[in-house]
């Protein structure tokens, strides 16, 4: 991959020493969402709290992309009020979906302009994505 050599080791960092990873004890709900064509999974405890995200933890296996981008978004959003957390993931959505031709924008997303170089992969969209569709699927749920 032609990675952005600083950008790889953001994700090398979050994949060697993943946050919030180990699932928690309390929850409102849990996802389990994979991505079969790379062979990652991931499952994702959320609690939210008087419309914010209090608490998010996940566990799973797969591939460094996958991995590290689920530690970013649960970094990134927890503490986050819904819609704020929302907004994040649809500038994310809009990097993965940019084929290269977009850096992210580094005041919302912070370490998940790391992904930037992904979006030239087709195959890799999904390991990074996986983690935040958990989220998406989650938060909708505890907020219907
Ligand atoms: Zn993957």
């Amino acid at each position: 991959m032609e990675l952005d050599s600083l950008y790889q080791e953001v994700i090398l960092d979050h994949y060697r020493t993943p946050l919030n990873k180990g699932l928690s004890s309390e929850k409102d709900i849990q996802v389990h969402h994979n991505n079969p064509s790379c062979g990652d999974e991931v499952t994702l405890n959320l609690t939210m709290k008087d419309g914010f995200v209090k608490q998010i933890t996940w566990d799973g296996v797969g591939c460094s992309i996958s991995m590290a981008s689920t530690s970013v978004m649960s970094d990134l959003l927890s503490g986050k009020e819904y819609q704020q957390a929302m907004k994040v993931l649809e500038a994310f959505v809009e990097l993965m979906q940019s084929k290269g031709q977009s850096k992210g924008d580094e005041e919302l997303l912070e370490d998940g302009v790391a992904f930037a170089g992904v979006s030239k992969f087709p195959a890799r969209i999904k390991c990074a994505l996986l983690g935040w569709m958990a989220f998406k699927d989650a938060s909708t749920q505890v907020m219907a």
